[in-house]
């Protein structure tokens, strides 16, 4: 994954250089079963198009790589968003954080729960807060609700949802990692709040 920039050599004349896609890196969070790989699994398979941009009123689109599992045994999707490729990197628990740095180069947390079970939105509740208590603002996080296909078994309110991702300043999204229903929203949403944050940062 490389994009082509403009350099200019020492005689004055403009070469085409490579510059590599910047990499972001994002951890998925929750308790076991929540469904965090399939989530991984449907990003990587993202090809979709993005239709809520402020900024172009023509569609973004998601530009995918094969699902690339790295010696870290995580996943990376390439994602174009306002003309800027970008290249996510997705962790979790059991991967090798040593392999990418260390856990300062997180740029996002995804904090998953399942929306059939309470126990596991308690454990989301938690992981958010303490996650908002360590980092402060400085990065981004996102509250997701997944198993939404699952309505009759659905125990967690989507106003529950909201409200504790308002009390901890995260983003809120509810989704089914199997009939990938707001999968692709989620990835772009997740880019949205790091590029949001670096601004932040560099203001
Ligand atoms: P993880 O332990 O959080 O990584 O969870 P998995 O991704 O392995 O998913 C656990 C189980 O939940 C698997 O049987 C998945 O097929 C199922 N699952 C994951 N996402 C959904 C979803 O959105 N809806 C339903 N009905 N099942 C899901």
């Amino acid at each position: 994954n490389s994009r082509k920039s403009l350099d200019i050599n020492t005689n004055g004349s403009a070469v085409q250089a490579t510059e590599p896609t910047p990499k972001r890196y994002v951890y998925l969070l929750g308790a076991s079963e929540v469904g965090r790989s399939t989530l991984v699994r449907q990003f990587a398979t993202s090809r979709s198009v993005c239709l809520d941009s402020p900024t172009t009123p023509a569609p973004d689109k998601i530009l995918s790589s094969p699902f690339v599992m790295g010696d870290d045994h995580g996943a990376s999707v390439v994602v174009g968003l306002d003309n800027e490729e970008t290249e996510i990197c997705f962790l979790q628990p059991q991967s090798n954080l040593t392999t990418v740095g260390a856990e300062e180069c997180i740029n996002a947390y995804i904090v998953v729960y399942s929306v059939t079970n309470r126990s596991t939105f308690r454990y989301a509740k938690d992981i958010l807060h303490k996650l908002r208590q360590l980092y402060k603002d400085s990065v981004a996080l996102i509250l997701v609700g997944n198993k939404t296909d699952l309505q009759r078994q659905r125990t967690v309110s989507t106003e529950v949802g909201k409200e504790l991702a308002i009390t901890e300043h995260a983003k809120f999204v509810e989704t089914s990692a199997l009939l990938k229903y707001n999968v692709d929203e989620l990835l772009v949403g997740t880019l949205r709040q790091i590029k949001l944050k670096q601004a932040e940062a560099e203001a």
